[in-house]
């Protein structure tokens, strides 16, 4: 008699819920900074370029993050996470590296 089903890790879950989270709202800032980005393009300063390279770059490590969490493959046109078992991107339809960094022993 079982009370309890076993069951996946809730840590795993909860962190991949916070990643979630993370990307969302990272996503969103970014989203945001694009928007700005168009209205000043034409007078563009260094200083905003490295603020949204800044934004992308943690942006693609929490996509990074939550995709090993989800086991999922991260599209490196599109940053697109899809099922570790397709082998192109459902977004653009790019073939998926299977050579990612996580490593499928
Ligand atoms: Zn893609």
């Amino acid at each position: 008699m079982q009370d309890k089903e076993p069951n996946c890790p809730d840590s795993i879950r909860k962190n991949a819920t916070l990643a979630e989270a993370e990307v969302f709202e990272l996503e969103s800032v970014l989203n945001q900074c694009y928007c700005a980005l168009g209205k000043h393009i034409c007078e563009i300063s260094g200083s905003r370029i490295a603020e949204i390279n800044a934004l992308v770059d943690n942006l693609v490590s929490a996509k990074l993050k939550l995709a090993e969490l989800r086991e999922e493959v991260i599209c490196s046109g599109c940053l697109t996470a899809n099922p570790a078992s397709h082998l192109f991107c459902g977004k653009c339809g790019r073939p998926l590296d299977s050579e990612t960094n996580g490593g499928t022993t």
